[in-house]
């Protein structure tokens, strides 16, 4: 018997199938039939108005579930918002002197009797609370009176008497390196600029506007982790960015309020709009706040 071709058995199988059926599948309902009748019943429940994009889901589902309702705590808080409101003059200046009145003493809460101590206090305050700089910078400004002994200390030396206060050998390769920098390049004396303070080695920023504003009365915004927090829920800027924050605050704070303003929001960060569950309800500051990113509050 003569081999068939594989064209002539597959010939052979399409005449063998019974005519009026179907080809069977092996997926039953995927076959065009099911698909149209898929299709039909999706374009009649869209003109019905249930959207036709997802078979199977009925009008029930997609109807809204019940409103939910904000946790106890925030109970008769203003709801927070969740754009940063624009810039309202009349909104800040009640901002202002709200923080006036709450905290008329404010200062740098760094103990300090010259603007290098006060250099040295703020870079040993780096990760590290105020209170622990201070119980350290006594001892060290005793053995260290000035630039030019720090420059000359020993990383040993230096290193044991801040170790308490964290990143030691970080901190005294910092204090070492800035002090000798100020004596080479200033004489001795903390410069009065912040580009002059920022091109010191361990001086950012923060540690510059630190030591203008409250060591030489020159205007100087300070962005630490409380201002962060708190130009976001008050609403003065989206930027993340502490560099980016204090660029948009100089315009909308008075400058001869820079520092005092820095000091306003860390006191106020401290007390009261603490970082996990700001204290909203006891709040001075709430008639003008719109509360932004605050989900739950005491
Ligand atoms: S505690 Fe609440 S109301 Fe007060 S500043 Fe912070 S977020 Fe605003």
């Amino acid at each position: 018997m003569p081999r068939k071709s594989p064209r002539s058995r597959r010939t052979a199988a399409r005449k063998a199938r019974v005519p009026g059926t179907s080809r069977p599948r092996a997926t039953p309902g995927r076959g065009r039939a099911a698909v149209r009748a898929r299709t039909r019943a999706n374009v009649r429940s869209a003109a019905a108005g249930h959207g036709a994009a997802h078979a199977g889901r009925t009008p029930a589902a997609r109807r809204p579930g019940p409103k939910r309702t904000p946790a106890a705590s925030l109970r008769g808080l203003p709801r927070p918002r969740r754009r940063t409101p624009s810039a309202d003059p009349a909104r800040l200046e009640a901002l202002l002197a709200a923080l006036d009145a709450l905290y008329p003493d404010a200062k740098c809460a760094l103990d300090h009797r010259n603007p290098l101590e006060l250099l040295i206090a703020t870079i040993l305050s780096a990760q590290c609370t105020d209170e622990r700089v201070n119980r350290v910078t006594p001892a060290l400004f005793a053995r260290f009176p000035d630039a030019k002994s720090f420059a000359a200390a020993t990383p040993e030396e230096l290193e044991t008497l801040i170790r308490s206060t964290g990143f030691f050998r970080n901190k005294a390769r910092s204090i070492r390196e800035c002090c000798a920098a100020i004596v080479a390049k200033h004489g001795g004396e903390v410069p009065r600029t912040l580009e002059e303070l920022t091109a010191l080695p361990g001086v950012g920023r923060k540690t510059a506007n630190v030591v203008l504003g409250n060591a030489y009365g020159i205007p100087g915004l300070v962005v630490d982790t409380h201002v962060t927090r708190l130009a976001h829920r008050l609403g003065l800027t989206r930027e993340k960015d502490a560099v980016k924050i204090e660029f948009a605050l100089m315009p909308i704070v008075p400058r001869e309020r820079w520092t005092r303003f820095s000091h306003w929001l860390i006191l106020h960060g401290r007390r009261v709009c603490i970082a996990r569950k700001p204290r909203c309800s006891a709040c001075a500051l709430l008639a003008h706040c719109p509360r932004i990113g605050v989900t739950v509050s005491q």
